[in-house]
């Protein structure tokens, strides 16, 4: 029986950034992935400043250049098929491919000397938590602590029957005239409580939604979306799920078990952002884990949980930023006022959601009290 300190499940950004930061520790890791890399993730692939910048910190060496496909300062709004206005941002957006941007994490990994089992898809009966041991056909791992990084269809919250509160979002590919405009654009009230996009990559643009309903509402309002609203074809349409921002009851976890990213439940609600959350929830867990191992304290989900509580601090007040932003009436009126008057959008795309300098729990008061006083 082969022992590792730390077992992860799951190679995506979550399961790799926890890996990474534990091998920088001189912890005896292995990643165990049902796929092979480099693997295709179905999503948006936009990145934030925040997250390259979390990535320049911790990853050294990695160039932003490596993974990054493209890149725009120019945000379009849309409400009920018309224009609302563009928004040109100090910060630019930038956008990865998923195949590219998890095999560089992947890599940078095995560099640092972690171990990698690919093409191992685990089961709910592979994971026998009271000898803290995985059983994966005729071999077994023994480990210290267990890191879930499995994503939406975590086989972790399914061992531990955890209920889990995830939205379908839907995406598909439409092909790029190079001469044209790279904006991003947002299309408001195509979705309950959520949005439609269009994200330039290199030499495609990627086209979806996401919102608040059950999945075969939301391809049929994501078909009738990509019909209305593009004169080309739609093509590749897929659907994967996302975290809504609800937290999990990880009570049932035993204290040496840590779920991360997805399969823990974060994500910006209101943008759907992932990718910082899940590779800031990985660094976070390492941190526990360290902790737990040079104290003897045992109880290392406690040690987490006290670690990501400024995270879900932030997420519980973007549901509700949320709730009131995506109610009807608002809506209208702030889609109107957003007509004529551009510096609350500029804030929030360049200071909340591109640095992350304020976010949702004080945006609003330092908006109002600050920023807005000064213009
Ligand atoms: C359509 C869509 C668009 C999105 N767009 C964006 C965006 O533009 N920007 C953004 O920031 N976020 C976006 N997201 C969210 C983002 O994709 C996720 O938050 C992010 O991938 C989470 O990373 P993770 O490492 O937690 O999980 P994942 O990236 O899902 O990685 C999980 C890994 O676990 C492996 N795995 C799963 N089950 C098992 C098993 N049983 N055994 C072994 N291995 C297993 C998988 O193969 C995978 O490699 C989008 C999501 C969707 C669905």
């Amino acid at each position: 029986m082969e022992s590792f300190d730390v077992l992860i499940i799951g190679g995506g950004p979550a399961g790799t950034m926890t890996g990474i930061e534990l091998r920088k520790k001189g912890y005896k890791t292995c990643i165990i992935d049902k796929e092979a890399f480099p693997r295709e993730k179905l999503c948006g692939g936009l990145l934030t400043q925040k997250s390259v910048d979390l990535i320049t910190r911790h990853c050294p060496g990695l160039d932003p250049s490596d993974f990054v496909v493209e890149q725009s300062d120019t945000v379009d709004f849309f409400y009920q098929g018309e224009k609302i206005n563009r928004f040109r941002t100090k910060r630019v957006y930038y956008f990865t491919e998923r195949t590219i941007f998890d095999d560089l994490l992947i890599r940078y990994y095995l560099e640092l000397g972690g171990k990698l089992l690919q093409q191992v898809p685990l089961k709910i009966d592979d994971i026998h938590f009271r000898k803290s041991t995985l059983t994966t056909g005729s071999s077994t791992y023994n480990y210290k602590y267990l890191v879930g990084a499995d994503g939406c269809n975590s086989v972790l919250c399914k061992a531990a029957r955890i209920k889990r509160h995830d939205f379908l979002c839907v995406k598909g590919k439409i092909s790029r005239d190079l001469r044209q405009e790279k904006e991003l654009r947002i299309y408001f009230n195509v979705a309950k409580r959520g949005y439609g996009w269009y994200f330039p990559r290199k030499e495609y643009y990627c086209v979806g939604m996401g919102g608040e309903e059950s999945g075969k509402k939301i391809c049929y309002r994501a078909k009738r979306f990509f019909r209305e609203e593009f004169d080309q074809q739609v093509l590749q349409i897929k659907g994967a799920f996302l975290p809504s921002g609800r937290k999990l009851n990880t009570r049932r976890l035993p204290k040496n078990t840590i779920p991360v990213g997805d399969a823990a439940g974060f994500t910006d609600p209101v943008t759907g952002e992932g990718l910082y959350f899940a590779m800031l929830s990985g660094i976070l867990a390492a941190g526990a884990i360290d902790a737990s191992a040079k104290s003897q304290n045992k109880n290392v989900i406690g040690l987490y949980n006290k670690n990501v509580l400024p995270i879900w601090k932030n997420i519980r007040a973007a549901r509700f930023w949320k709730s009131v932003l995506f109610f009807s009436p608002f809506l209208k009126t702030f889609m109107k006022h957003l007509k004529t008057h551009t510096s609350f959008a500029l804030f929030y795309l360049e200071r909340v959601i591109a640095t992350g300098e304020f976010d949702y729990t004080n945006f609003l008061k330092v908006y109002f009290l600050k920023i807005r006083s000064i213009h």
